[in-house]
């Protein structure tokens, strides 16, 4: 039997830790080809893959 931590439970569902909830990330955008690599001072908005834009830390 393993020992969980019985603290507070929490009515909300975990959140992303990659996205802290927010369900997308920033990405450096990169231009150019891979030759030629270049990051850019710009970041663009990304769906967060772990938690597919939901906020919601995934289950496994
Ligand atoms: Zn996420």
């Amino acid at each position: 039997m393993a020992t969980r931590k019985t603290t507070a439970r929490t009515p909300r569902p975990k959140k992303c830790p990659d996205c802290k909830g927010a369900g997308e990330i920033a990405e450096t955008v990169r231009v150019g080809s891979a030759r030629k690599l270049r990051e850019t001072r710009d970041r663009q908005a990304a769906l967060c893959l772990p938690c597919f834009g939901s906020g919601h830390a995934p289950t496994d």
